[in-house]
């Protein structure tokens, strides 16, 4: 656990508009006081993050949204009360002490309590709301780990708070309560099932891909190497087509599947849990990054539970590339 020293100085830091990377339970989080704009669009540069790709205002408690929004539906009440503190995000009406920067310029506002004791003492010292989106450069792999906020970012951040790894390991449900009917925006570490059993409907799923939703991007999460995706069956004979064809191949390996003894390239465990899996995600690619690959075949795990933002993360991370976007270094 930080020692309160440490929290306080990261409270210091945020009372001067300066930026603190902090933990989460879903993964680092790159904070910013979220009322002063001059912080907030410091985070963007940072980041390199386009300025209307709205970031996520993390809160202390359920008790605080109404001091962030101007309503707080009956849906909203429910979901907090059962998943808040913990890895779930809500979109409602923004109130006017957000700043447009924080939202992209939209009227409305996401908002989470996060479960981590370091985010927590964290908020309750600061006494205020931190907007953080994930502590790393924009579209690239989260970090879930102090030392991968170190390696992305270095000294463009002014503390890094080191909380250990992060228990889930994957960024949280984003839950559209803004409109008529809740939608899913994005999936995460609270499952879907699990939300519309407790909100009772089934949750709407945006049709088209929104421009202002980042998680929503299509290619976001992404490791250096090309991220190839395969049906499990194919996996073996990809890998070995591609290292024939000269590249340095990484393998998410699935249980009870081998490669032959003459694989040169890396091949790397598919954890034996969905919840491992989550756990473990952002650092299997970075591992393979790392070790140099340059091509990453994976298979995409069961769609339920944690498993549809596992293949929502790897989706993303096979994603169409810019030209020279992500270039080795
Ligand atoms: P990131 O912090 O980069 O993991 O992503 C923040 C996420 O918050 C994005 O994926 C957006 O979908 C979501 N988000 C934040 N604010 C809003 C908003 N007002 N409306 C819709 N989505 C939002
Ligand atoms: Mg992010």
């Amino acid at each position: 656990m930080t020692d309160t020293d440490l929290i306080d100085e990261a409270v210091a830091i945020l009372a001067r508009g300066g930026l603190v990377a902090f933990p989460t339970e879903t993964v680092y989080g790159l904070g910013a006081d979220a009322q002063n704009p001059v912080a907030v669009r410091r985070i963007f540069a940072v980041k390199g993050r386009p300025a209307q790709h709205p970031l996520i205002v993390h809160v202390a408690s359920a008790a605080e949204l109404p001091r962030w929004v101007t309503d707080v539906p009956p849906a909203a009440v429910e979901l907090a009360r059962r998943f808040w503190p913990g890895p779930l995000t809500l979109v409602l009406h923004r109130s006017p002490r957000i700043p447009l920067e924080v939202t992209g310029g939209l009227e409305t506002v996401a908002l989470r309590v996060p479960a981590h004791p370091v985010a927590q003492e964290l908020l309750r010292r600061f006494g205020g709301a931190i907007a953080a989106p994930s502590a790393n450069r924009f579209g690239s792999v989260s970090p879930t780990t102090a030392q991968h906020v170190r390696d992305d970012l270095g000294d463009a951040v002014d503390m890094v708070l080191d909380g250990g790894p992060c228990d889930v390991g994957v960024e949280s449900t984003i839950v559209d309560l803004s409109g008529p009917e809740p939608a899913l925006l994005r999936p995460g570490g609270i499952a879907r099932e699990a939300l519309q059993h407790a909100l009772g409907v089934p949750l709407r799923q945006p049709s088209a891909p929104s421009v202002r939703a980042p998680g929503q991007h299509p290619l976001h999460y992404a490791p250096r190497a090309q991220v190839i995706l395969v049906e499990p069956p194919r996996i073996v004979a990809e890998a070995l087509r591609l290292e024939q064809a000269g590249r340095h191949v990484g393998v998410l390996l699935p249980p009870g599947v081998t490669l032959p003894e003459n694989f040169g390239g890396v091949a790397l465990p598919v954890p034996l849990s969905l919840e491992l899996y989550a756990h473990e995600l952002y650092s299997l690619l970075r591992d393979f990054d790392r070790r140099n690959c340059d091509v990453i075949v994976a298979a995409l795990p069961p769609e339920e539970g944690l498993g549809a933002a596992i293949a929502d993360r790897l989706r993303r991370a096979a994603g169409p590339r810019r030209r020279g976007a992500r270039s080795r270094p």
